[in-house]
């Protein structure tokens, strides 16, 4: 349960990354994504305000990243389809209750009524797999006049919960792995260490600050700390120096470098 669960929060926290990456041409090795956010922190209220609506449900008459775009639509499908799938199975909540995931309905008039709860979007389709992975609201209910009423919700069945994990971790993996968050050690084209040289690599992890290592060793003179391999180490603190470093370099020698 931990891990789907963990994994639909990753899904909904890097949504809104997602959506960005949509209407972003593809980006370069470097800047990491989350250094782009920092370098540009003014722009970044974008950010808080994720459009509920699903990509099902909208137009995307040019999107800069195709990608991106099909991993979005994947996910979506991908959480839309194991929502109704446990709905099918588990669900007791009476039309009206807020609870309950409405099924597409394509005879119904107009766009959003069609969709169902899928208009409420992803955000709203992972909190309630969730709910049912945690085995909320499967207690009966007191009713108005006062008697108990059948649990809105049943538990999931172990294969359910199987089914459950599997999907999120994929829809995770995918939309880790397009925003270039997964784990991953990525050598930086065209940007060789500011301080010996050497060839910069770019080191990400899911839920991890990015860090980048010099092939340089000891002998590089940055000045930052050695890690266990013995190579120069900028940290999430370090790496903005690093940056500013490695865009002056760009502008001065007016070309990008060549690693040596
Ligand atoms: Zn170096």
């Amino acid at each position: 349960m931990h891990e789907t669960v963990t994994a639909l929060r990753t899904i909904r926290e890097q949504w809104g990354e997602l959506l960005l990456a949509i209407e972003t041409p593809p980006a370069d090795v470097w800047p990491p994504r989350q250094l782009a956010h920092t370098m540009r922190a003014v722009g970044d209220e974008q950010l808080d305000v994720v459009d509920r609506a699903p990509l099902v449900l909208r137009e995307h008459p040019a999107p800069l990243n195709v990608d991106a775009l099909d991993t979005g639509i994947a996910v979506e499908r991908a959480v839309f389809a194991l929502a109704d799938t446990l709905a099918a199975a588990v669900q007791h909540a009476e039309h009206g209750d807020p609870r309950r995931w409405e099924f597409q309905n394509p005879g119904a008039t107009g766009a959003r009524s069609a969709a169902g709860s899928r208009a409420h979007g992803l955000h709203f389709a992972c909190v309630w797999v969730e709910g049912r992975v945690r085995d909320e609201d499967t207690e009966p209910e007191q009713q108005l006049d006062g008697t108990l009423g059948a649990p809105p919700f049943a538990p999931l069945p172990p294969h359910l919960l199987h089914e459950a994990r599997r999907t999120a971790r994929g829809a995770e993996g995918r939309l880790l792995r397009t925003l270039g968050l997964d784990r991953r050690s990525t050598p930086i084209p065209d940007r060789p260490c500011p301080h010996c040289d050497g060839e910069l690599t770019l080191h990400t992890a899911p839920g991890e600050s990015p860090r980048v290592t010099c092939s340089g060793g000891e002998e590089c003179g940055a000045p930052v700390p050695l890690d266990e391999q013995g190579r120069r180490v900028w940290q999430w603190a370090d790496l903005l120096v690093l940056a500013f470093a490695l865009s002056n370099a760009a502008t001065v020698e007016g070309a990008p470098h060549t690693a040596a």
